[in-house]
């Protein structure tokens, strides 16, 4: 039996790598980490999703630790979201150590559970500014950690090379783009859905569904290409 653990937020890469995962293994598992983000309404997002798609487990860890120790406008209420870099090159979204914490956990459960692959929906087309969601970080961290585990459990990056619109033509080929648009959460007001509108998420996000209504055969085409997704293979 093929079994995936999906780290799974509750927002619209995650959950469409949890409903691709879904038609690729056996047994799926989901992942979401309580670090204290903005919005607490993230969680229950992510709760009412995992249950609604039907999967084998959903593991909700408390690592608020990462909050206490990562200062961000993720997890300090006073520190607004802004659309400017930092001095350092980053957006103050960046949450340093997030996805080396949250990709070594969700290794560990999956030893446990004794699942083949860890799944992400990082990306280096739209948000380059993040270091660890680096194709290179990703690869450099799943070598170390099998290596650690004694173990080849293998992380995947379905999302690495697509853009946003791509992103939402995966969701269209797996039948729930209607989920992951009206049920999800990104918006970093809390907002589920469609969003506030306003903040950087929701800016990116809109204008990756914008880019896909406008021409879904000319973007879904551009998926098949870049993933090897045939229009009958139902994977
Ligand atoms: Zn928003």
């Amino acid at each position: 039996m093929k079994k995936a653990v999906v780290v799974f937020s509750g927002g619209q890469d995650s959950t469409t790598c949890l409903v691709q995962a879904l038609s690729r293994y056996d047994e799926v598992h989901a992942i979401t980490f309580d670090y204290g983000q903005r919005h607490s309404e993230e969680i229950e997002t992510a709760r009412r999703l995992a249950s609604r798609l039907g999967i084998a487990a959903h593991k909700v860890m408390d690592v608020t630790m990462l909050g206490e120790l990562a200062i961000s406008a993720l997890t300090r209420d006073e520190i607004p979201v802004s659309f400017e870099l930092q001095e350092n090159g980053l957006p103050n979204t960046f949450v340093p150590g997030r996805n080396i914490l949250f990709l070594t956990l969700a290794a560990i459960y999956a030893y446990q559970v004794g699942a083949e692959a860890v799944i992400t929906g990082v990306c280096e087309t739209d948000f380059s500014g993040y270091p660890d969601c680096r194709d290179e970080f990703v690869k450099a961290l799943n070598q170390a950690v099998s290596l650690g585990l004694d173990r080849a459990i293998r992380f995947e990056t379905p999302l690495m090379w697509l853009d946003k619109a791509e992103t939402w033509a995966l969701a269209d080929h797996y039948g729930h783009l209607d989920t992951v648009r009206q049920q999800t959460l990104t918006c970093y007001n809390g907002i589920a859905g469609d969003g506030c509108g306003a903040c950087p998420a929701c800016d990116l996000r809109s204008r990756g569904l914008q880019q896909y209504l406008a021409d879904k055969a000319g973007v879904l085409a551009r998926l098949h290409q870049k993933t090897g997704l045939g229009e009958k293979s139902g994977c």
